[in-house]
């Protein structure tokens, strides 16, 4: 083990984010010891890594795959760990850093696990802020854990706000891409295919988010996380469509100064950026060349085609267990698009009727999350089943 090197955990390490991470460990591997990778149900991909990057433990979600990782991994000394406590196990362990690229609630549990032992972890795994809101800053808050975002807007937040004070902030603008539908009549969306949805005009991600970009859902859960990363309050959070996604996100001060952080569409560089946080590292992403970029344009979001945004601002305002039911019910809402169960329209209409059928109380724990995310989901899997 080098003397300096960093101690990193990736949870979500097959996925977009997760491989990107990687990427960037790549170019300098003696510069960190990796102490654990998971992953879902991707066994031989988990063991490729796990062997790559000697990690420590290599961990997969799906707990009847244990046998598999086992026999994929035999003759290294990598530990082996199946199911969800073993997630969690995977965010005890001694770290100097932690990705958290789990997609979904799911990623909640380890997440909340590495905050309460004082961690600073780099959080791509928005919907478990989104469901536990408050709760999750307070832990992170009582145990001096930092929370990096890694989400490029939030990401890009974070750097302009190193140059004011929060109470300084007159408005933070979060700007969305439009995603591969924004020229899209209603009734030309109607029609779209999983297929059409995935394909994002600027980034390349995994299909859960790929699909929120397209119903814009995602900006709407992105102004939740904003909400609670940078405490400006809701009315001074905006979002803005700029469709070349060349300016991530923009901070101005009560001086009417405009702080914005810029580069090319590639995750990696936020991630850098909380991988090396606070120094910067060397990468070789591609630099931003404004003058072939020619023009940015802004607009308008048209909340007719693109609800989601109005909901989540409306879910938000109302607090309580809100957003942990508009999470849980746009995740079930997705899958079941991907799989064909429901239009692409039908997505927010899903997240409208569950918030409409199921309205809990106030949840105090992060146990009362974990239940409202379940019991919205079956709501919301019911409202599904009658479709078509
Ligand atoms: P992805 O689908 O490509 O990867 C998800 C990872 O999580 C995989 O490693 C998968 O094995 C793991 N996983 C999935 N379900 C799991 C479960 N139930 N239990 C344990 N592990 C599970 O997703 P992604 O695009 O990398 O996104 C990850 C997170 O980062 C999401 O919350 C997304 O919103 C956020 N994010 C992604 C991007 C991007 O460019 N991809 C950008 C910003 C934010
Ligand atoms: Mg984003």
């Amino acid at each position: 083990m080098a003397g300096n090197s960093k101690t990193i955990s990736i949870f979500g390490a097959t996925g977009s984010v997760g491989s990107s991470t990687l990427d960037l460990v790549r170019l300098d591997p003696d510069a960190y010891r990796v102490a654990a990778l998971t992953a879902h149900s991707n066994v031989e991909e988990l063991a490729a890594l796990a062997r790559e990057f000697h990690a420590g433990r290599a961990v997969i979600g799906d707990e009847n795959l244990y046998e598999a990782l086992k026999s994929a991994l035999a003759g290294t000394d990598i530990d082996v760990a199946a199911g969800d406590e073993a997630l969690v196990e995977a965010a005890s362990m001694p770290v100097d850093w932690t990705m958290a690229a789990i997609v979904g609630c799911a990623g909640l549990a380890p997440v909340m696990r590495s905050l309460e032992q004082g961690r600073t972890v780099a959080l791509a795994n928005k919907e478990s802020l989104v469901s536990s809101g408050a709760l999750m800053m307070a832990a992170a808050q009582k145990s001096g854990a930092t929370l990096l975002p890694v989400d490029s807007e939030h990401n890009a937040i974070f750097q302009c706000l190193q140059g004011g004070k929060i109470e300084e902030v007159r408005r933070i603008t979060l700007t969305a891409s439009g995603g591969p539908f924004r020229e899209k009549s209603l009734q030309e969306m109607r029609a779209m295919t999983p297929a059409q949805a995935v394909a994002h005009p600027n980034w390349d991600m995994g299909a859960k988010i790929s699909v929120d970009s397209a119903t814009m859902m995602n900006k709407g859960l992105e102004l939740i996380e904003a909400y609670h990363l940078f405490p400006v309050g809701l009315d001074k959070i905006e979002i803005l469509v700029h469709p070349q996604s060349v300016i991530h996100s923009m901070v101005e001060y009560r001086d009417c100064s405009t702080l914005a952080q810029l580069g090319s569409p590639d995750m990696r560089i936020p991630i850098a950026s909380a991988l090396a946080w606070p120094a910067r590292m060397t990468t070789n992403c591609t630099p931003l060349d404004l003058a072939s970029v020619g023009k940015l344009s802004f607009e308008e979001i048209d909340n007719k085609r693109f609800p989601g945004p109005s909901i989540c601002r409306v879910a938000i305002s109302q607090g309580g267990a809100r957003p942990a039911i508009l999470n849980a019910a746009n995740e079930v809402a997705v899958a079941g698009f991907l799989n064909g169960q429901c239009g692409f329209l039908d997505i927010t209409a899903i997240v409208s009727q569950t918030l409409e059928r199921y309205d809990p109380g106030q949840p105090v724990t992060i146990q009362d999350i974990l239940a409202i995310d379940s019991e919205a989901r079956s709501v919301a899997q019911d409202i599904l089943n009658n479709y078509r």
